[in-house]
């Protein structure tokens, strides 16, 4: 077998092998926990590179992403000489049935669906251990290297090359099959498997995402700033603009906007795997109990959701909000008892937010009592803005 100059052997392009095995893992893919598979090229995602900079230089990134560009445009700095990448889906569902509903003293949160079941993390890191024992076992001098999220290429740019979906206009990767409810994860291979073509359907005229948006995040067909995607600030764990908290809804995880007025997700639901099944009461909890969550609880609760990634602090500062946000009065004694106990000034500072959301006279003496005692200067402005707007809905 020929070798290269770093001493890997190299696998011969065009050896009939490859598409053989390929067929192979296309009928085997059920099996291994994956809903799609598809083939590309290693080549560098070139005209991707502009992309990512021009949305650095605005400001647009969330901060969650690898921060080398080059890693996220160039496969072979993630595998030396690599020749394939394997995009592969799960498919995971967009409906609950009889989901609890919301009632006056009974007031609930709701987690993106990305984050309803098993922590798609794992799911997917399953399913490419499967895919890549299978190729191991074929062809044992095969490298790989799988990633999910957290790894350096952009997996949509990987998806959307080998042919799982299109690029939609709220940014997600839109498969004609499934929709856009799939996880995606990737392989890095010296194998050389044959490429799939890319998908030519796209959105057509269609604008109903960027119109849906609730903050304008989606600045652009497909160019989104994370910095407004309410997605992106439900995991963010300081303070949140006020702007964004009356938008924020009862949302304690992601948002689903743009994806669920998509008509392309229309009647997609995919209900196949247990695993990935919703539990209505987690996955649409009572605010108040999550206020009193201890860390231990937490992690027994929503340790294995993918909501968990950020800790306890951004869903229970989330479920302040979404407290002020329902404006009910039921909730003033626990958001009285944040705003004086609290250790985290983010929760103290919110609560502030929340009360003068929902006001009364209660809400204002609290907020009076907690301006004596208050140190965090951060809070202190919270407090001072929260007892101006009381006292303007008084004068009312
Ligand atoms: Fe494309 Fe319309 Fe779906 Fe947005 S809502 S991704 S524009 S089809």
């Amino acid at each position: 077998m020929p070798m290269t100059e770093t001493g890997f052997a190299r696998l011969p392009a065009g050896d009939s092998r490859w598409a053989e095995l390929k067929r192979e893992i296309q009928e085997a893919a059920a099996e291994l926990g994956i809903d799609d598979v598809g083939f590309a090229s290693a080549d560098p995602f070139v005209s991707l590179k502009a992309i990512l900079e021009d949305r650095r230089d605005k400001g647009y990134e969330s901060g969650f992403e690898e921060p080398d560009l080059n890693k996220r445009v160039y496969p072979e700095l993630s595998l030396t000489q690599p020749a394939s990448l394997i995009s592969i889906a799960v498919a995971y569902p967009s409906k609950m049935e009889n989901p609890p509903k919301s009632a006056p003293g009974e007031r609930r949160g709701i987690l993106a669906r990305s984050a309803w079941g098993q922590d798609y993390h794992q799911v997917l890191r399953e399913a490419m251990e499967k895919l890549e024992g299978f190729i191991r076992e074929r062809v044992p001098e095969a490298r790989i290297e799988s990633m999910v999220d957290t790894g350096a290429l952009v997996d949509r740019a990987v998806a959307e090359r080998a042919g799982i979906g299109f690029k939609g206009k709220n940014c997600a990767i839109i498969s004609p099959k499934w929709g856009s409810w799939i996880y995606l994860g990737e392989l890095i291979t010296n194998v050389p498997f044959p490429p799939d073509s890319p998908v030519t359907e796209d959105c057509g005229d269609c604008t109903k995402c960027i119109d849906a948006c609730p903050t304008g995040a989606l600045v652009g067909p497909g160019e989104l700033n994370a910095q407004r995607c309410i997605s992106f600030l439900t995991q963010t764990k300081g303070f949140v603009d006020e702007e964004f908290m009356v938008k924020i809804g009862n949302r304690l995880y992601g948002c689903d906007t743009c994806q669920v007025v998509c008509p392309k997700n229309k009647g997609k639901s995919w209900n196949h795997r247990p695993e990935l099944a919703p539990d209505p009461e987690k996955v649409k909890p009572l605010l108040l109990p999550l206020l009193d969550l201890s860390n231990r609880e937490f992690k027994e609760r929503f340790g294995d959701s993918a909501a968990a990634w950020r800790g306890k602090k951004p869903i229970q500062r989330n479920a302040v909000i979404a407290l002020g946000n329902f404006k009910d009065p039921t909730s003033v004694p626990k958001l009285i008892d944040i705003l004086l106990h609290d250790p985290r000034p983010e929760l103290r500072g919110t609560a502030a937010w929340a009360l003068s959301q929902i006001g009364g006279m209660e809400a204002g003496e609290a907020i009076g009592r907690a301006l004596d005692a208050e140190q965090e200067e951060e809070v202190r402005v919270r407090l001072r803005t929260a007892e101006q707007k009381l006292q303007a809905s008084i004068g009312d």
